[in-house]
């Protein structure tokens, strides 16, 4: 085995904030399979920084969900409410490098003043005083960040003018999840982050946190997003897909058809392993088109 396949490391990061659905399924097949493929590893983190979210008992629902379906994850599981010294320590080395400012703006005012997402840098230059309610903001400079993604092709964005400076930490005391995930990601060392693409929006921060915290920038691919036939997104919250509904091997083939893998149909048939072993042998990130059909009938 050559050095470099030792190198790869992929990751699956949920929110404990449900059970594990067909979407959240396709991204842990998708990071899976692209890491095992490459005898590589693949680290399971539960994202439970913000603890408003999370829905108690959900991690170890998914963990179990995971390990029922044949996934099989290195290393111990990261919780990130256990890592708030972390993010703290790079917090603090952003702070000295001057990219933090405290931003007192409430939503409602934000949106009142204006209708862009993108935040205006109002507080910039304001003294807020730290006993006042006060978010965290990361400073954005007018440089570009480009970046390939492996199925969504090439992104080139002028993070100040299209993102803004954007919150590190938030004002009910969380840090927020773009500063969690990149520390998260280069402490554990992942080389190559497989997600959904409604997570694609949030790669140019990451990558802009990765280069001022001076970490290596990871490469990414962002799967298409699995949808109801009527456009609506699949989602924990919704819950609206119980895996126990259907077999197992049914529904890990409907994610490797979504995954454009081109399964046989039989395999959904077969015994856990022989699916396992069929996935990751005809494996191809290249399949898998960004414009693919969002909808999709489960
Ligand atoms: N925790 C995030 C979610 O469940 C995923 C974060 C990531 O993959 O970067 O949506
Ligand atoms: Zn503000």
């Amino acid at each position: 085995m050559t050095k470099a396949k030792h190198q790869y490391r992929g990751r699956f990061a949920p929110s404990p904030s449900g059970k594990l659905h067909f979407g959240s399924l396709v991204a842990a097949m998708g990071s899976y399979l692209q890491a095992k493929s490459q005898q590589g590893q693949w680290l399971v983190r539960i994202e439970d920084i913000d603890q408003t979210r999370t829905i108690p008992g959900s991690a170890d629902l998914i963990l179990s969900t995971l390990d029922k379906l044949g996934f099989e994850w290195d290393k111990e599981v990261l919780y990130q409410s256990n890592r708030t010294e972390h993010y703290q320590y790079y917090l603090q080395q952003l702070k000295e490098k001057g990219l933090i400012y405290a931003c007192d703006c409430s939503r409602s005012k934000l949106r009142l003043e204006t209708s862009s997402p993108v935040y205006s840098g109002h507080c910039r230059k304001k003294t807020i005083s730290a006993s006042s309610p006060r978010a965290l903001r990361c400073l954005t400079t007018t440089e570009t960040v480009i970046f390939n993604d492996k199925i969504q092709g090439t992104y080139s964005v002028d993070i100040e003018r299209e993102c803004g400076d954007f919150i590190v930490k938030r004002r009910d005391g969380f840090f927020a999840y773009q500063l969690a995930v990149v520390v998260d990601d280069a402490e554990q060392g992942i080389s190559e982050v497989i997600r959904g693409a409604d997570l694609l929006s949030s790669t140019p921060q990451q990558i802009y946190l990765q280069q001022q915290l001076g970490f290596t920038t990871s490469a990414y691919g962002h799967l298409p997003i699995a949808m109801y036939d009527n456009g609506r997104k699949l989602s924990k919250s919704h819950q609206d897909l119980s895996l126990e509904q259907q077999s197992t091997v049914e529904i890990m083939t409907k994610a490797l058809t979504f995954l454009n893998q081109s399964p046989p149909q039989d395999l959904a048939l077969a015994p856990l392993h022989e699916f396992w072993q069929w996935a990751l042998q005809h494996w191809d990130i290249d399949s898998i088109k960004a414009s693919q059909q969002a909808s999709f009938n489960i």
